[in-house]
């Protein structure tokens, strides 16, 4: 679960890591009256699940009042790499006089927690890892070994924050780690961690975190009373919320064939299949959604999903693609029969079977004699049914249109 940066900032404070003065606004107003109290200059930054935020325009720095609200008017409707803005956080700004970069994040690979550090941050991170990958210093902490402040400290020296205090850089370190583990996080990242103050003023220098970007581990949430205090759904996909509230993996698109079926790896390959059959027809079909119903598919499991799949006005037809494993496919018929009779709104559903029981699940189907079915036998053949139908289909719609059009 990724988390808002106004959220993750708020485990920051918890653990003392210094942050900038920040008020989170979700209207222009509530903006304007937030920088009031800040004072000027201050920054406006977008609030969305996504990095980039500065080189999108969505992190600008506002003089006075006037240009506080124009930017929030401007910024809040703004989507960053498809990723909508959710109101504003307000910060004051700081003077900055050097940009680090540091996480921590979990290694897989070496079955540990990597930390990333370098004294290049700031927005161009990314570009300069790719072109001097020496100057990013990859540290590892153990997970069954306490991090100590004295670790820390070794480890502040390994990175080198030059111009910056050693010591102030090695709490932050140790702070940034207790947030990780405190939290169940998957990530912990400070991007920049930059050295602000009056460059004529020695004793006003300071590192302080000025983003942070952090992912917890949703297998814990049960650990933090599930996180509800991070519940932010506002500006979320309605039909991607309603999917997560059954416990299936729903992710919307925006295409034309819905698309159901079980495991990950299935699913993607039967969107990928949608998409060439299409290209190959000389169409622009694409398919809708990603819909994982996981194990089971019980009559009403299925209902919920071609629900929400069908929920989607811009679904022309269903391609269901299931591998019968554990969950049989005469199961999975029969929820299909049972759930077209519970919902609403109908549209063909090409069906494809393998695996356990497949053709008895198909017959089950055939047997029905629904005008709504059509079963196919190869995944490669489905995804071609799915994309011409659903291609007929807009044609009819938009010609359709074009007619009514004439009329007027
Ligand atoms: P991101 O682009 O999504 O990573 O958003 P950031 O919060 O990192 O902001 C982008 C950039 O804006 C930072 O790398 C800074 O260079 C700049 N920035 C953020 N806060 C301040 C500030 O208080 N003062 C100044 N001068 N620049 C800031
Ligand atoms: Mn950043």
């Amino acid at each position: 679960m990724d988390l808002y940066e106004y959220q993750g900032r708020q485990l920051f404070m918890e653990k003392g890591i210094p942050v900038p003065e920040g008020i989170y606004a979700l209207t222009a107003e509530e903006a304007g009256e937030a920088a009031d109290k800040i004072g000027y200059p201050c920054v406006i930054k977008g609030q969305a699940k996504i990095g980039h935020r500065g080189q999108a325009g969505a992190v600008k720095i506002a003089n006075n009042h006037d240009e506080a609200v124009a930017l929030a008017e401007r910024i809040l409707p703004m989507e960053v790499r498809g990723h909508k803005v959710h109101g504003v956080l307000v910060c004051e700004a700081a003077n900055i006089l050097h940009e680090y970069y540091v996480s921590i994040s979990v290694d897989r690979t070496s079955r540990d927690y990597d930390v990333l550090a370098t004294a290049a941050g700031g927005t161009e991170v990314e570009e300069i890892a790719r072109k001097h990958p020496e100057y990013v210093k990859r540290l590892h902490i153990d997970p069954y070994k306490d991090f100590t402040l004295a670790d820390a400290k070794v480890m502040a020296e390994q990175i080198g924050f030059y111009h910056a205090d050693n010591d102030q850089a090695a709490e932050i370190l140790l702070k940034m780690w207790q947030t990780f583990k405190d939290n169940d996080a998957t990530l912990v990242e400070i991007n920049p961690l930059a050295k602000i103050g009056d460059p004529n003023d020695e004793s006003s220098k300071m590192l302080c975190a000025l983003d942070s970007k952090v992912s917890l581990d949703g297998n814990a949430a049960f650990r933090h009373d599930g996180w509800k205090r991070f519940d932010d759904t506002t500006g979320e996909d309605p039909l991607e919320l309603r999917a997560k509230a059954h416990g299936l993996h729903y992710v919307r698109l925006n295409g034309q064939v819905g698309v159901i079926g079980n495991g990950a790896g299935l699913v993607m390959s039967s969107l990928d299949a949608v998409a060439d059959a299409a290209e190959q027809q000389g169409t622009d079909i694409k398919p809708a959604n990603f819909l994982d119903i996981g194990g089971g598919a019980s009559a009403e499991v299925m209902a919920e999903c071609l629900s929400i799949v069908l929920a989607d006005p811009n679904v022309r037809d269903v391609f269901v693609n299931v591998y019968g494993g554990i969950t049989s496919c005469q199961l999975v018929a029969e929820g299909i029969l049972e759930a077209l009779k519970a919902i609403e709104r109908t549209a063909p559903i090409i069906v494809r079977f393998d695996g356990n029981a497949a053709a008895e699940g198909l017959e089950t189907l055939e047997n029905a004699h629904n005008d709504s079915i059509v079963v196919a036998r190869t995944m490669e053949e489905a995804a071609a049914e799915a994309a011409r139908i659903a291609a007929e289909l807009e044609n009819a719609q938009f010609s359709d249109a074009t007619k009514e059009g004439e009329n007027l």
